[in-house]
């Protein structure tokens, strides 16, 4: 029954769309040798973690490059909720970042990579927590239906399902792996992925251990433990030491090459050739005697009517010429009619990647390069496909079509190319006035929670938007039919650079971008708010208005924009009044351009390891009135890792300043009413710790001075007398609902110039505080003690004292998450700390 089904019915995975040109390690006919290779081996291998860079990249590389096996990775988040070390992304930006931050990587290691909905909340220690927030039968979903379409034959899980694994996303990243492989194969769940693909059971789940090869050279910093998984029975090893002398790389390196890719993480490092090798545990599944894929046929014996195939590609690898590749051509056409009447999804892929072969054997050069990188709804586009023949193989340019925003026939000439001989084919259209922009399918709705909601199931697990437009094209190549399909971009070259690829996006015809996400109101006072309108095509003109719930009030109504040129901007500014009590809402601001109402702003992320991001942030702003004291009126604010804080404060009318070097060393400090050093601001500037005795100087003659989290480091001495802080998940409060108690409900902290109440910490995101004081002088007193469930209650998250005639706090309550989200109890909160006197 469902083998009749197969050609219509079945959806596979394909890889993820990559410009073209971009990032290829291994060009020429070592790229033509790998494929070749690869078109002749059948295995395929799956391995399951939880966020971008918990892999075992070497055993990716081993498995693609070693073995030519199809391989992937499937994270089940985008890594939201990490570090940024290379620029002020956070969240959904960061996820971004991190998508492409790992195909890069896969271009190197030659892997393929899937995602889920779920979405990296930030560090947890539990499973429970995690899949409370991501629901157990979504995710577990998801892994499955990468499986159904995937079709690994191995599974490969990194953790072990286990306190054992640290983060509770890791625990779950082995809990449901282990689930899926089982549920996979059995038709009667999540029956509704019975439409696009088949049950699909792996034949063997195994877990990658850690060990010290895997992180040679690597000093793990304080708090840190490699984790201790329980352990299994023995699934052998792979050589991941082993030298590729056709590559140039043992496996290793590619992992290094791979891993450093993630610059964002900061996990850049020096290649390190030499013996290694990473060893499995069984979890489920036929017991390995030597190797994973003991017993699995990965030949192409294993398909009905594969065995001929097989043979003729055992000749075409045998008889390779890495200075002749056209030569092996002949074998390949004959191969090809043979792999198109077999009626098996993996056959298909390998359709598609015998054309490919056939086009790098004939030095083919296919692109479709639109000339301009954007196109607005309504606007005319031309895009330019080339097909050049490089090599003195017969080629002829049969047909082509459009696919995506536009489905139809290219007017294609039929010709013959001889050597170095090219064709183009013009295609001039304009783009439908309601086409959707280019937003990274994962962010079109607002994410339900911390799952993303997916209208079109078929989008789930891809790694990446599909293109706007592909070009598909039929041509013959020494008698062979081949099909090649090349998406739709731009290539440019940035002086500094050398050539970037990016893929074509469609944009408003404006963007309207906010300058802040969150708009406080700490009285009923009426506050300006500025709005930017961008131009994205010639001679944009409309209205702009702002959409305000009820008790909100904005004059005026509307403002009329006109701008002639590409890029153009005008700043519209409204005045906006709030209601008189406490009140949250939302404000969207709203373009009309010929009728069509725009309300997104537009960001494009750029950065020199992967193609241009462009992503369409709706135009919102989170108003918050509140009413929140401070006495603090001037602050000196002592950047560190980098946060958002100073921002936060100027929105309660603060004048606040970020010091220098040469202010810390010589500044005068006591013009500020509060200092404040910022997120790690100890760890990242050693001004701050030289001038820790002119900080303590200021507390003396009567400053208020406040220090956030900062990581551990024995030698630090952040306050006037002596506390500790170990570092380590074990001391962070990770769950941000986590009750919080007063130790001394009358501390002028939680009166003064704002009385604090329970609801004060409600609406908290992310945790609760980061790396709290475990031991402290008893001329500290505590603040406030809380503790993540089924712990004992930890009050150093919070100390004070009165230091001379001032005040020193040390406080490791994620203020930096709370206030730029705008949370009105920790505004109030913090505004108190600054006012401390
Ligand atoms: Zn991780």
């Amino acid at each position: 029954m469902l083998v009749r089904l197969l050609p219509c019915a079945i959806l596979l995975l394909a890889p993820a769309p990559a410009p073209a040109q971009q990032n290829v390690p291994f060009p020429g006919a070592i790229e033509t040798q790998q494929s070749l290779h690869k078109l002749n081996q059948l295995g395929t291998v799956l391995m399951i973690a939880a966020h971008p860079d918990d892999e075992h990249t070497e055993v990716l590389a081993y498995f693609a490059r070693g073995r030519f096996m199809r391989t992937a990775y499937l994270s089940l988040t985008r890594g939201e909720g990490g570090q940024n070390l290379i620029g002020p992304e956070q969240g959904p930006l960061l996820g971004i970042i991190r998508t492409q931050e790992l195909l890069a990587a896969r271009r190197i290691d030659g892997a393929e990579q899937f995602f889920t909905r779920a979405i990296d909340f930030g560090f947890t220690k539990t499973a429970a927590e995690t899949l409370a927030k991501w629901g157990h039968d979504r995710i577990l979903s998801d892994v499955v239906w990468v499986i159904r379409r995937y079709r690994p034959d191995v599974v490969i899980l990194c953790f072990s399902g286990t306190p054992a694994d640290g983060h509770g996303q890791h625990q779950v990243s082995a809990l449901l792996g282990k689930e899926a492989f089982e549920a996979s194969g059995d038709a009667s769940r999540f029956p509704e992925q019975l439409k696009y693909v088949e049950p699909w059971r792996a034949r063997r789940l195994v877990r990658a251990n850690f060990d010290l090869g895997f992180l040679r050279g690597v000093t793990l910093p304080p708090g840190v433990t490699l984790p201790q998984f329980p352990p299994l029975p023995s699934a052998g090893s792979v050589d991941t030491g082993a030298y590729n002398p056709v590559l140039g790389y043992s496996y290793q390196e590619l992992a290094t090459m791979s891993r450093s890719m993630h610059y964002s993480q900061g996990t850049g490092a020096t290649r390190r050739p030499g013996p290694g090798a990473t060893t499995f545990g069984q979890v489920a599944g036929e017991p390995v005697s030597k190797d994973l894929f003991d017993g699995i046929d990965t030949t192409w014996n294993r398909l009905p009517g594969g065995s001929a195939v097989g043979a003729i590609l055992d000749e075409a690898i045998r008889t390779f010429d890495m200075a002749h590749p056209g030569r092996s051509i002949a074998a390949l056409a004959k191969a090809r009619p043979l792999i198109a009447a077999i009626s098996d999804p993996l056959a298909r892929i390998k359709l598609a990647d015998l054309d490919e072969t056939i086009a790098r054997c004939a030095g083919l050069w296919v692109e479709a390069e639109a000339r301009q990188p954007e196109v607005s709804p309504g606007a005319k586009l031309s895009v330019t496909t080339t097909v050049l023949n490089r090599s003195n193989a017969s080629v002829t340019l049969e047909s082509g079509a459009a696919e995506g925003i536009w489905n139809e026939p290219l007017a294609v000439k039929r010709a013959a190319l001889g050597y170095n001989q090219s064709a183009t084919i013009p295609f001039e259209h304009t783009a439908p006035a309601n086409q959707a922009y280019s937003q990274p399918y994962w962010l079109v709705k607002p994410p339900a929670g911390d799952v993303y909601q997916v209208d079109d199931r078929r989008l789930i697990g891809l790694a990446d938007t599909p293109p706007v437009v592909e070009m598909r094209l039929k041509l013959t190549v020494d008698g062979a039919p081949i099909e090649l399909v090349r998406p739709v971009e731009n290539r440019y070259a940035p002086r500094a650079e050398g050539e970037r690829v990016r893929l074509l996006a469609v944009v408003p015809a404006v963007a309207v971008n906010l300058p802040a996400k969150v708009a406080v109101f700490p009285n009923p006072a009426m506050r300006s708010v500025l709005v930017t309108v961008k131009a994205n095509g010639a001679n944009a003109a409309g209205e702009l208005r702002l959409e305000l719930p009820a008790g909100w009030n904005a004059e005026p109504k509307s403002r009329s924009f006109k701008m002639a040129a590409v890029g153009e901007e005008e700043q519209l500014a409204f005045e906006v009044t709030p209601p008189a009590g406490e009140s949250t809402a939302t404000m969207r601001a709203v373009a009309s351009v010929n009728g069509r109402d725009t309300a997104s702003g537009m960001d494009t992320i750029v950065y020199p390891h992967f193609p241009p991001q462009t992503l369409f942030p709706p135009s919102e702003v989170k108003l918050v009135r509140a009413n929140i004291g401070v006495n603090a009126h001037k602050v000196g604010y002592i950047m560190g890792a980098g946060d958002e804080m100073p921002e936060a404060l100027r929105q309660l009318g603060i004048e606040v300043t970020l010091l220098t070097q040469a202010d810390l060393e010589q500044g005068d400090l006591s013009r500020f009413d509060a200092i404040v050093a910022g997120v790690r601001a100890y760890n990242v500037r050693a001004d701050l710790k030289a001038n820790q005795t002119r900080l303590m100087s200021y507390v003396a003659n009567g400053g208020t001075y406040l220090v956030q989290y900062q990581n551990a480091d024995p030698a630090l001495s952040m306050g006037p007398y002596p506390f500790t802080v170990p570092g380590g998940n074990r001391y962070r409060i990770t769950v941000e609902e986590a009750p919080v108690a007063l130790p001394h409900p009358d501390s002028p902290l939680l009166q003064f110039p704002n009385r604090i109440v329970p609801h004060d910490f409600d609406g908290w995101i992310q945790e609760r505080a980061v790396y709290v004081a475990t031991e402290w002088d008893k001329r500290y007193e505590t603040v406030l003690a809380s503790h993540d469930p089924d712990e004992e209650p930890m009050a150093g998250g919070e100390l004070w004292t009165r230091y001379g005639k001032g005040v020193y706090i040390f406080t490791a309550y994620a203020w930096f998450r709370q206030l730029p989200a705008g949370v009105p109890g920790a505004f109030r909160l913090f505004a108190n700390l600054l006012s401390a006197k």
